[in-house]
């Protein structure tokens, strides 16, 4: 693996503000790089025009920014990265390796999201139609920091992936792995909804040629009925006033030993001692929480 100094990342979606459950993820992945003197980066993973929420970019710098999750460097904005994603999917395309496909939503139903093959022979043209990548007949896996080993055969279990949509804007997987290498990230830390994904992204590291960096997944909050927080189920939105409460609150879900006297501490301060007392190893070790249990 990897002996590089730490680097690591936050890549928020601007498609809703901040929740508690985007705390959590940012508040981890800036005590696990800060404990070791790591640098932190933000990244916006604004790929998605039509789902984005305005004003969500610069709400989210400021809450971080209020919360005291500073970053290092400049924001990164996938919206100007077009160019080294198109390079990419071009020179896969015209390698075999990925190929055109032109089924509808509606021909892909009934299948449980694996993709049943329909184009992969068709040699369509590239024009209007999704760009999809080869997976190979093998089972990747990987050792989680918190989530134990997680593997999944990428050709029965989940089949030929999109990495450019019909209507040409990039996918979450190509866009994620590239920016990851580019950065020189070491260490990914997120939610753990983003496990299942994580096999799509060994593989295209290893097609790449980049080295894989080692995986932290952290519990999801969810709501009592299961659902995801987020959407609908959204928790509301981080207010600036609430910095210390919801760091601490955030702490103990992360396992994290809190002093009671905390509580008149400023965020900064919070900060510091948690990052002096970070123990990766006292996260939950599953996959979900629910936000009712914590305190
Ligand atoms: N943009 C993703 C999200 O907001 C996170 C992606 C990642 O950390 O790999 O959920
Ligand atoms: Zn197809």
């Amino acid at each position: 693996m990897n002996n590089a100094p730490y680097v690591g990342r936050f890549a928020p979606t601007p498609s809703g503000l901040l929740h508690f459950g985007s705390l959590i993820a940012a508040l981890a992945s800036w005590l696990d790089a800060r404990a070791v003197g790591g640098r932190w980066l933000l990244r916006m993973e604004d790929t998605d025009p039509p789902r984005e929420m305005p004003g969500a970019r610069d709400a989210i710098l400021r809450t971080l920014e209020g919360y005291g999750l500073t970053w290092d460097g400049e924001v990164v904005m996938q919206s100007q990265r077009h160019g080294a994603y198109a390079e990419v999917v071009e020179r896969l395309f015209n390698m075999g390796l990925a190929y055109a496909c032109t089924c509808s939503r509606k021909q892909l139903e009934g299948y449980g999201g694996l993709y049943p093959g329909f184009c992969r022979n068709a040699g369509h043209a590239r024009e209007g139609a999704a760009i999809r990548l080869r997976v190979p007949e093998l089972t990747y896996r990987f050792e989680d920091r918190v989530q134990g080993q997680f593997s999944q055969h990428l050709g029965r279990e989940l089949g030929d992936f999109v990495i450019q949509r019909r209507d040409g804007l990039y996918a979450y997987q190509l866009a994620v792995v590239l920016d990851d290498a580019w950065q020189g990230v070491t260490d990914v830390v997120r939610g753990a909804d983003l496990l299942d994904n994580t096999p799509r992204q060994l593989y295209l590291q290893e097609l790449l040629g980049f080295s894989q960096p080692r995986y932290l997944h952290i519990p999801l909050i969810v709501q009592p009925d299961g659902h995801k927080l987020g959407k609908s189920y959204r928790s509301p939105p981080l207010q600036a006033e609430q910095a210390t409460p919801l760091l601490l609150r955030a702490l103990r879900a992360l396992g994290q030993t809190v002093e009671a006297d905390l509580h008149t501490a400023s965020a900064n301060e919070v900060l510091d001692i948690a990052r002096q007392r970070w123990q990766a190893a006292s996260i939950p070790r599953r996959p979900t929480m629910a936000e009712a249990d914590l305190q």
